[in-house]
C-alpha cells in the first residue's frame, strides 16, 4: 500500500441518493481545468441529483494515491506549463487509467488531457510530453492559436456544441473514430473535418465551454454507462432540458 494521502472526497453524497452513489473521479483539478471545464462535474453531479441519484467527487493530485472504485473519470484542459508539471504522476497512473479505458469505465477527457490520453504532445517548441497511451492517436504543437466556436455532428450525439482554444493539433490513429465532425470551427486539426475521439466508453473533445451543459446528450451516456456498470440500471427519467437547447440554439447562431 502507497503511503501517499488518498484523494479527498469534495462533496459527499447527496443527503438522500436514494438510487445509490457514482464516484467521479476528476484529475489534476489545478493544473488541469480551465475555461470553465469544471462545469462537467457540475453537471454530472446535477443531472445525478435530478434522479435522486448521488455523486461524490474525488480529486487526483500529483502524489496522491490513486482512489479505487472509480466509476467515472473526468480530465480538463490545461496550459503547456500545465501538462509539463502533471506529467510525470500521470505516467504514474497511466495503467491504472489504461486498465480503466479498456475496461469500459466512462471517461471525458478535454482539451490538454485529450491530448495526454494519447502516444505524444510534441510542442511547439520540439519537445515531447510523453502521453499514457490509452487513446490511438498523437498532438503535434502548431505556431498558430485554434480559438473560435465550433458546432460539430455526430451520429451519436447529433449536434455538439463548444468552444476551443489550443495549438496542439491532434490526429487520429486506427485505434479510435472521431467524435464528431466540424461544420463550424476548427476540432482537431486544420487537415480533417475531426474533432475530438472516441474509444470503448472513452469521450475526448477539444471543446470547452464547459461542454456537457451545451451537450447533456453526452453527460448522459457518461452517466447512464456509469450506473449500468455499478447498478445494473439507470433510472433514466427524461429531464428538462430547454434551457440547454436554448443555449444550442444561441451557440449556433454565434460567428466563429
Ligand atoms: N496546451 C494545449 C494546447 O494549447 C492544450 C490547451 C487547452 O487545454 N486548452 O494545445
Amino acid at each position: 500500500m502507497s503511503d501517499a494521502p488518498s484523494a479527498r472526497a469534495l462533496t459527499e453524497p447527496a443527503p438522500d441518493p436514494s438510487k445509490g452513489v457514482l464516484r467521479i473521479l476528476q484529475l489534476y483539478p489545478r493544473e488541469m481545468n480551465i475555461y470553465g471545464d469544471y462545469g462537467n462535474i457540475l453537471v454530472l453531479r446535477q443531472r445525478l441529483a435530478w434522479r435522486g441519484y448521488g455523486a461524490e467527487i474525488l480529486e487526483h493530485s500529483t502524489g496522491d494515491a490513486f482512489p479505487s472504485d472509480i466509476d467515472l473519470v473526468v480530465g480538463g484542459g490545461g496550459q503547456d506549463s500545465g501538462q509539463l508539471v502533471i506529467q510525470d504522476d500521470l505516467q504514474s497512473i497511466a495503467p491504472t487509467l489504461r486498465h480503466l479505458a479498456d475496461d469500459g469505465t466512462p471517461m471525458l477527457v478535454i482539451c490538454g488531457m485529450y491530448q495526454l490520453f494519447g502516444s505524444v504532445f510534441r510542442t511547439h517548441d520540439g519537445l515531447d510530453i510523453p502521453g499514457i497511451g490509452v487513446l490511438d492517436l498523437q498532438t503535434q504543437g502548431g505556431s498558430e492559436r485554434l480559438i473560435g466556436n465550433v458546432v460539430a455532428t455526430s451520429d451519436e450525439f447529433g449536434e455538439i456544441h463548444g468552444y476551443e482554444n489550443h495549438s496542439g493539433q491532434t490526429f487520429l490513429g486506427d485505434g479510435v473514430t472521431p467524435l464528431g465532425t466540424v461544420v463550424k470551427g476548427v476540432g482537431n486539426n486544420t487537415d480533417d473535418q475531426h474533432e475530438g475521439a472516441r474509444y470503448r466508453n472513452v469521450v475526448a473533445s477539444y471543446l470547452h465551454g464547459s461542454l456537457l451543459p451545451k451537450n447533456p446528450a453526452i453527460a448522459d451516456f457518461l452517466l447512464r454507462t456509469a450506473a449500468l456498470r455499478r447498478f445494473g440500471s439507470f433510472d433514466d427519467d427524461g429531464l428538462d432540458d430547454s434551457l440547454a437547447d436554448l443555449a444550442r440554439t444561441q451557440t449556433r447562431a454565434r460567428p466563429r
